[in-house]
Order: C-alpha cells, then sequence, then structure tokens
C-alpha cells in the first residue's frame, strides 16, 4: 500500500512504529436489552421485564462503557448498518431510540442497513436529520431523485488524529431485494467493486491517507471485493452477524458480530518505512462492565413512555374488525383478508398463507380508532415472513392441512390472499380441499408449477402441520425478513397517504398500495379499501357440489357482534381454544404489556 509519511501531517512521526488511529467498530444492532448470558449484549424479552416491573439492563449501556474506555485514544467510531428495525421496541418507536443511542455513543459515519428502511424511505430520512453523523451509501440510487437512496452520502473526507480518512458505505445487489417499503425496480445498483476502485481514486485524489470501505453484505462479497477493488486499505462490514476477521489479499476485512456484544477495535501503526499495519482486536461486552447512566436514561425514557406510544393512532376503520377465534379459525374473516393482503403487497408474492393462529386478540374490534395497542394485540408475536417457493402441489397439501381439523378452533386454519378454494367440511381429512375450485391469482392451480408464496418463517419450518413447506428454497434469508406487525404498520401508513391525509415524498412505495389480489377491487378502487371485506376466498362445497358460502360471508364484512358461531361440529371447548402448535415460545411477545 502506497501511504508515504510525507502525505502526513506533522503530528505523525517516521522514526518507529507509531500508532496513528484507533478504529471502533460495530454494525447490527437491534435489541437494547442486555441477555442474561455472557456476552450480554441484547434481545430477551424487553416486554415481560417491564410487565414484572423491574429494571431492566440494557446492552447498549455497558457497550458504551467499554467504548469510553478508549476515550485517551480519540478513537474514530464507525457503524456498518442495520439499527432502526427490527426489535421489538422499535416496532413502537420505529426505531427513535436508536438514533438517540447511536449519537450518544459518537457513531462517526455509518453505512445504511437494509433494515434503516423497513419504515419507508420517509421515516429513514427524517430520522437521519436528527442523527449527528453523516449515513453513507455509495452505490445504490433512486430513480426518483437520480440521488442515492435515502440521500446516502456517496463518500466522505473526515480528518481525525491529524488524518485524513475516506470513506465509502457499499451493500451488495441482493441488499436490494431485502429493503422492506422499496421496490427494487425503482432503483439502480452498481457494481461494489466498480464504484469502490472509483471512489478510492477520488479520495486520495482529495488527499485521503486511508481509505475505509464501510460495507453492509455478505461475507462472499466482502471476499470479492477485497480481491477484486484497488485502493481500499480496510473493509468493515455488517449484515452478517457472526463475529469474524479475515485479511484478504492484504486487506483486513472485519465485521463485529451484533447486538452491542462484541466492538472491534483497529489499530492503525505507520511502520518505519511508513506503510500503515492494521491489527484487530475483538471486545467483548460483559455483563462485570459497569452500564452507562446517560445511555440508560436514553432508553428509559422509551421503555417508560411505551404505554403512551401504544396509544397511536394507526388507521381509522370503517368496518369492524373480526379477530375473535371462532370466526378466523373456521372461515375466512376480515381481519385475515386485512393481514394476508399486506404480506402480499409487502412482499410481492402470488400468494399469502397465514395460520390463523397468528391472529391473538380473540375479540371484534369494533369501528373507529384501530391503535398501536390493538395492532399487538392482534400480533403479539415478532413474526418474520419469508417467501418460499412452492409447488401447486404443495400449496394443495398445505391447504388440506389448514382445513383437516376444521371445525375444531385449530390455529392451523388458513387466511389467504392471492388464492381462493373450496372444501367440503364433510370430507375425510386429507381430502377435503376441492382441487378445481382453487385459483391463484384468478387462474388454476396448477399442481406442477412453481409459486411464490409468503408466510411466517413459522410454517417455513413445517409448524402446525404445515410439513410440507419445509423443504422449500427460501427466496430470501431470515436476517432479511420483515416482521409481521410492521407489515401492517406500513400498509395502515400506506391508506393515510393513499387518502391524502398523509404526505408522501419520497415516492417508494409502504406496504400496500395496490391489492391485486383481492376480488373485490377492481382498477381505481385498488389501495382504497384498507380494510377488505369477506369476498369468497375462502367457501365451503357441500357433496353435492354446490358451493355454499359460509357464516362469515354472509355477513358480508359485519360479523356478528352477538350469539355463538355458526357450527355444524363439536361444541366449543370451555375458555381460550387451544393454540396447536403456536407454543408460548414462538417469537418474542408484547404479552406482558396488556
Ligand atoms: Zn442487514
Amino acid at each position: 500500500m502506497d501511504h508515504s509519511c510525507s502525505s502526513l501531517k506533522a503530528d505523525v512521526t517516521c522514526n518507529k512504529p507509531e500508532l496513528v488511529l484507533t478504529i471502533l467498530h460495530f454494525n447490527d444492532v437491534y435489541e437494547v436489552e442486555a441477555r442474561p448470558e455472557e456476552p450480554v449484549g441484547g434481545a430477551a424479552s424487553l416486554t415481560s421485564v417491564l410487565y414484572k416491573n423491574e429494571m431492566l439492563s440494557f446492552s447498549p449501556t455497558r457497550f458504551a462503557t467499554a467504548l469510553k474506555k478508549f476515550q485517551l485514544l480519540n478513537p474514530f467510531v464507525v457503524f456498518s448498518g442495520d439499527c432502526l428495525s427490527p426489535s421489538l421496541l422499535s416496532t413502537v418507536t420505529k426505531g427513535k431510540h436508536m438514533v438517540d443511542v447511536l449519537n450518544k455513543l459518537g457513531v462517526h459515519c455509518a453505512v445504511y442497513g437494509n433494515h434503516e428502511f423497513d419504515f419507508g424511505v420517509d421515516h429513514l430520512e427524517e430520522q437521519t436529520k436528527t442523527m449527528t453523523f453523516p449515513w453513507l451509501l455509495s452505490n445504490v440510487y433512486d430513480r426518483f431523485t437520480s440521488e442515492t437512496l435515502g440521500h446516502g452520502v456517496v463518500s466522505t473526507v473526515l480528518e481525525w488524529n491529524g488524518l485524513k480518512i475516506g470513506v465509502m458505505g457499499l451493500a451488495e445487489e441482493e441488499w436490494l431485494d431485502s429493503l422492506g417499503t422499496v421496490d427494487k425496480k425503482d432503483l439502480d445498483y452498481i457494481d461494489y467493486v466498480e464504484t469502490a476502485d472509483h471512489l478510492s481514486a477520488e479520495l486520495r485524489d482529495k488527499g485521503a491517507n486511508l481509505v475505509i470501505a464501510l460495507t453492509h453484505m455478505r461475507w462472499r462479497n466482502d471476499i470479492r471485493l477485497a480481491l477484486e477493488s484497488k485502493g481500499l486499505d480496510l473493509i468493515l462490514g455488517g449484515h452478517d452477524h457472526e463475529y469474524g476477521v479475515l485479511e484478504v489479499n492484504g486487506i483486513l476485512i472485519v465485521k463485529s458480530g451484533s447486538e452491542f456484544r462484541y466492538l472491534s477495535k483497529i489499530d492503525v501503526v505507520m511502520d518505519q518505512d511508513g506503510e500503515f499495519e492494521y491489527s484487530c482486536e475483538k471486545i467483548v461486552i460483559m455483563k462485570d462492565l459497569q452500564e452507562d447512566a446517560e445511555i440508560k436514561n436514553i432508553i428509559r425514557g422509551y421503555t417508560d413512555n411505551m404505554r403512551h406510544m401504544l396509544g397511536e393512532l394507526l388507521c381509522h376503520i370503517e368496518v369492524p374488525l373480526d379477530g375473535r377465534y371462532t370466526s378466523v379459525r373456521r372461515a375466512e374473516c376480515n381481519l385475515g383478508n386485512l393481514v394476508t393482503n399486506a404480506m402480499l403487497e409487502a412482499t410481492h408474492a402470488e400468494v399469502a398463507l397465514l395460520n390463523s393462529g397468528t391472529l391473538r386478540s380473540d375479540r371484534l374490534h369494533p369501528a373507529g380508532p384501530l391503535t398501536m395497542h390493538d395492532l399487538l394485540q392482534i400480533l403479539p408475536i415478532r413474526d418474520p415472513v419469508l417467501v418460499v417457493e412452492a409447488t401447486g402441489q404443495q400449496i394443495l397439501e398445505g391447504l388440506e392441512n389448514g382445513v383437516s381439523n376444521y371445525p375444531a378452533l385449530d390455529g392451523r386454519f388458513p387466511q389467504v390472499s392471492g388464492i381462493q378454494f373450496g372444501f367440503d367440511p364433510n370430507g375425510k381429512p386429507g381430502h377435503r380441499v376441492i382441487a378445481e375450485t382453487v385459483k391463484i391469482q384468478g387462474k388454476s392451480l396448477d399442481r406442477d408449477r412453481k409459486y411464490r408464496v409468503a408466510m411466517k418463517e413459522f410454517l417455513t419450518k413445517g409448524k402446525d402441520g404445515y410439513t410440507m413447506f419445509s423443504g422449500c428454497p427460501h427466496k430470501q434469508d431470515i436476517e432479511n425478513a420483515q416482521i409481521l406487525s410492521t407489515i401492517l404498520i406500513n400498509h395502515f401508513e400506506s391508506g393515510q397517504i393513499v387518502r391524502g391525509m398523509k404526505k408522501w415524498r419520497s415516492g417508494h412505495r409502504m406496504g400496500l398500495i395496490k391489492v391485486s389480489c383481492s376480488p373485490s377491487l377492481k382498477g381505481e378502487e385498488v389501495g382504497l379499501a384498507v380494510v377488505p371485506g369477506v369476498e369468497g376466498r375462502i367457501f365451503q362445497v357441500h357433496p353435492e357440489g354446490q358451493p355454499e358460502a359460509d357464516g362469515q360471508a354472509e355477513t358480508d364484512g359485519q360479523p356478528e357482534t352477538e350469539g355463538p358461531p355458526e357450527t355444524e361440529g363439536p361444541p366449543e371447548p370451555e375458555g381460550p381454544p387451544e393454540t396447536k402448535g403456536q407454543p408460548e415460545t414462538e417469537g418474542q411477545q408484547w404479552a406482558g404489556l396488556f
């Protein structure tokens, strides 16, 4: 590497190896609560602790203490993306608490992670305005503005410790697919090697002594960057959550784990020939570190304010939203249609399939204001949504499983979007779905064709009897998945945008703007119905072969408020129904708050 002493400022001595810079690096921080086991980092059930009214132990507090230990070295602090989401607290704060935490930690620059976009480009740009450091993004451009997405800074030279440090922010092409609220076709992508070469030269021209690529990409791409690019000194990455340091082609690649559990201390030393040498030390954030009082107060301010924030109005609904177990676990219902429509639109899948056990409120939500509290009663579990590739045959088997226990109040009963089907409730379990009635996006099911099916991670693991999906290839990995409750929050915001109640600056879609899958919505109506009706997606077929609308469909989206549900099956169980396959340990819950 070509770094001559003469290019450095006077305070750098050339005679002996000398520490010229200490960089502190971290990436991918989501939860703020310390975990019980070492390294304490983040995660664990925030709400259960809140419920017990105990003071939490927060992970960024110890992390801040670790950072402060190096204060005398005047470190350059960098972050490689993913902080605004997903987490329990960020579902409510939309990541605002992390803005305050990262500001307080004294971050000097960062690269956008995919999860920075979980609540939309507008929201992100509002947050970056309040951040005390620049966010970089060098190789992804917004076709609407012809500028970088989220107005990320393309590159910058920061002066620190008498050094000029050139920094860029690089993403991989797969990053574009993992954005929850931005459509890839609205973006222009430039290969990261090409960008790195161009920017390295430019930064050197501007006098940079050291050029760092902050990246949010998988290892294989960081390695390719190190192998093929020219002019980079360091690659400090995120997106992968495992801690790792690798030297490739003479370039150090560092990934610092996740969840405030680790910090990388990278020392830049100048040797006798005036060359930079790098060494990396892994700092593990252990319980014995004291909690930083200032950071603790910041997070506590947000958690104390949770109840107030839960009152946030998401949507004014015009019809009652039926979340009663007796409805959602036996028939198509408007709540199931709402949730699955949002899943479909957020993922661009052809079919959305939800086990109705997901819908936990067991109540009829009256027409009127629907709040964050209501939503988290309906979806208390932090459920990642994945898109899998399933054959028509597997989908058929999935539907069979869904109706196999009808009329028992079984959480496996499906709620669907993009698909219609009829079943014979009196048929033998496993042979109830009438294959000829199954339509996907209005077309008859092709058993051999592969379809993109959006479902919770829970079902991709074969839970609730959906074993036919356990071997299906995923279209994305779990770390890129959107959280179901966030998909709904974005959906309601889209409704406000479509109705002109909320300004929409970026032009990028947020969740449900159109419902191409919904038979009741045509043409101009698309996007206006925030809560769809019950429209014959799931219907009963009796032996004569005549389709028969079930009890729900007759109510035309206006569920009855009183009286027992219609049922020809065995009597309902007393008390709350069993939640087969939906153990309390599935995901993380908000239950403690209610
Ligand atoms: Zn990421």
